[in-house]
């Protein structure tokens, strides 16, 4: 079970399926078990003869498996690409011809088709490299005796190690592929999920930022929402003297210290966004303006009470607020520019007040 956690294990890519990875991984454990058999069939002579492409094959092996654990999918794939094609090359001319490592080029064409993304013409254009190589192959390679003498039946044991691990990568990569679709396409929209909800989160604070806050104010009209929608924007007061006094990075502690607060006392009505720098657009859907003025006004004291604590410092803020009521006949340009030009009412008269 642990063996199947841990090829099964997920790629470092959020946005990769692992499908990919997981055919690597496999594909490297064939190699290897083929490839110790090749070696033992051969005898000892095999590290008389060759010891250091024999090292480096197993070396290389365990080390690009374990970069399936930490790199991309496709520089993991051209990397088997490569691997194989020099093991390939390398291993003809000690084993014979006969042995048949030059089969393993099929399994480059199918990770050419399977595993690499992108158009169906680059997958042809590859896929022909992959067949001229082969043909080269044949010109260079074709018919050489291994390079020591050997037996009959270790050809054949050497053939049939060989032909298996074809044969069963091919069974596994179409296996692999054609499998688990539904896990490849749930990942892909929990990750087109995350990038929505990014989208729409302003960094600082968490909250939602202006943009999600339109798209809500579009949902509720576009669904014919037909009851009160009370909008409030808060501004906070003289915030440009609290970065001047202790710092933006101060300011940036203020700033989500009081998207808490508000979060706390009115995120249960109304969705609360950052509308920019340090202004907060509040959307109560269902809710009148009466109702919304009490909910503001608790918000506005609340702010007005809390001593916000950085470092060393205790910092004292107040907020404006301005709110209207939203008809679903106005547009919603205009209903914030309503609560917009009542805010600057309040800035005018004094400050740390709800207009409504
Ligand atoms: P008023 O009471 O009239 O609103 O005065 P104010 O100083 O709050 O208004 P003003 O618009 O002049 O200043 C807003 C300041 O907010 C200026 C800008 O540097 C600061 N600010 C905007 N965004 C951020 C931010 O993300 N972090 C910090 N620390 N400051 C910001
Ligand atoms: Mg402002
Ligand atoms: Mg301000």
């Amino acid at each position: 079970m642990w063996l199947v956690n841990f090829i099964n294990k997920d790629v470092v890519a959020q946005n990769e399926n692992k499908r990919s990875m997981v055919a690597l991984r496999i594909l490297y454990m064939v190699l290897f078990v083929a490839f110790a058999t090749d070696v033992l069939a051969f005898g000892v002579d095999a590290f008389n003869v060759f010891p250091y492409r024999i090292f480096g094959f197993f070396a290389v092996n365990i080390v690009l498996f374990a970069l399936t654990y930490n790199t991309r999918t496709r520089t993991s794939v051209i990397m088997f690409v490569f691997y194989v094609f020099a093991w390939t090359l390398a291993m003809i001319p000690c084993f014979g011809w006969s042995a048949g490592m030059q089969n393993y080029y099929i399994l480059i064409l199918m990770l050419c088709f399977f595993a690499v993304p992108g158009k169906p013409v680059y997958k042809f254009v590859l896929a022909s490299i992959v067949l001229v190589a082969r043909i080269a192959t044949i010109g260079i390679y074709g018919g050489v005796k291994p390079i020591v003498e050997i037996a009959s039946i270790q050809d054949k044991i050497l053939q049939i190690s060989n032909i298996s691990a074809v044969y069963i990568a091919i069974i596994l990569i179409s296996y692999i592929y054609s499998h688990d679709e539904i896990e490849a396409e749930d990942k892909l929209m929990k990750y087109n999920d995350k990038l929505k909800k990014e989208a729409g989160t302003d960094q600082l604070t968490g909250l939602v930022n202006r943009r999600r806050a339109l798209e809500y104010l579009q949902e509720l009209r576009d669904a014919n929402f037909s009851s009160f929608i009370s909008i409030a924007m808060g501004d906070i007061d003289f915030f440009k003297k609290v970065n001047d006094t202790y710092g933006h990075d101060a300011g940036d502690e203020v700033l989500k210290s009081v998207a808490n607060t508000m979060k706390e006392v009115c995120g249960s009505k109304g969705l609360v966004s950052r509308w920019g720098g340090e202004e907060f657009l509040i959307i109560f859907a269902d809710v009148n303006g009466d109702d919304a003025f009490i909910d503001m006004e608790k918000l506005r004291r609340e702010i007005s009470k809390r001593t916000i604590v950085v470092g060393e410092q205790e910092i004292n803020i107040t907020m404006t607020i301005g709110l209207t009521e939203y008809n679903i006949k106005k547009n919603i340009e205009n209903a914030i520019k309503e609560a917009d030009e009542k805010l600057y009412l309040g800035k005018t008269n004094g400050r740390n007040q709800v207009v409504y």
